[in-house]
């Protein structure tokens, strides 16, 4: 079933156009990565995707409803940025429960829900500690669990784990994946490493100057690349 649809979205920023017409329809559950060079205006996408972007002409539906002018808070989706500030003076279970908190939840339900999504993330055992207490990936996860505590029906991720070592976004890389096949929802996922994207995607959406170049799944990607560029990129060492 399609869950988020875009018909025709195009962006400029003054005389510049950066998104130049795209279309593309995500299925519910599915789990999509868009990728592409920087500049290429990943970013843009999600952010009119969001909502924190308004779009210069075209339409977005998510969940059968046409949300292209709707607030953010009205789409139905939380959106994973690469910089997560976390509230320092909070501690991980009031960072998680904040939003619940801002929304005046009746505080035993706040505790309910922040230890369901800290268990998930397994983070039971950090709930009390303040953020400077934490590594990056644990920070990473609350962050995560900020966004997840609203039940959102899209998840939004923007490079989340550019700011992380080898490592360590190798291990997040594998955790998004089994939160994705926990949670069901579905999400939308931006990088420029070719390598997250063929690891982690059901279906990726290459991008390249504003344009859609080819969407696939890793596989068809790999086997059969529409474009040189999408050949190069895929094909390219990180
Ligand atoms: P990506 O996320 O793929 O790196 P972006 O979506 O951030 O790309 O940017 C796409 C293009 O739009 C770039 O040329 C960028 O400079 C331009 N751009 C993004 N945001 C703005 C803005 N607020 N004002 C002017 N130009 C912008
Ligand atoms: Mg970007």
């Amino acid at each position: 079933m399609a869950d988020v649809i875009l018909k025709d979205v195009r962006k400029s920023f003054g005389a510049l156009e950066v998104i130049k017409g795209v279309n593309l329809t995500i299925e519910a559950g599915e789990f999509c990565v868009f990728v592409g060079p920087s500049g290429c205006g990943k970013s843009t996408l999600l952010r009119m995707i969001a909502g924190l972007e308004e779009v210069t002409s075209g339409t977005i539906e998510i969940a059968g409803e046409d949300v292209t002018y709707a607030e953010p808070s009205k789409r139905g989706i939380a959106m994973v940025f690469q910089s997560y500030a976390l509230y320092p003076h909070l501690t991980v279970a009031e960072n998680i429960g904040f939003g619940l908190s801002l929304a005046h939840t009746p505080k035993a339900e706040i505790k309910r829900r922040v230890e369901a999504v800290a268990k998930v993330l397994q983070l039971e055992a950090l709930l009390e500690r303040k953020p400077k207490a934490l590594s990056g990936g644990q920070r990473q996860r609350v962050a995560i669990g900020r966004a997840i505590i609203r039940d959102p029906h899209v998840f939004l991720f923007d490079e989340p784990l550019s700011n992380l070592d080898a490592a360590l976004r190798a291990q997040m890389r594998i955790e998004l994946t089994d939160l994705h096949a926990k949670l069901g929802n579905t999400m939308i996922y931006v990088t420029h490493d070719q390598v997250e994207a063929m690891t982690m995607a059901d279906r990726i959406v290459v991008l390249n100057g504003g344009r859609v170049e080819q969407v696939g799944t890793p596989m068809e990607l790999y086997d059969s690349p529409a474009t040189p560029f999408v050949a190069g990129f895929i094909g390219s060492p990180r």
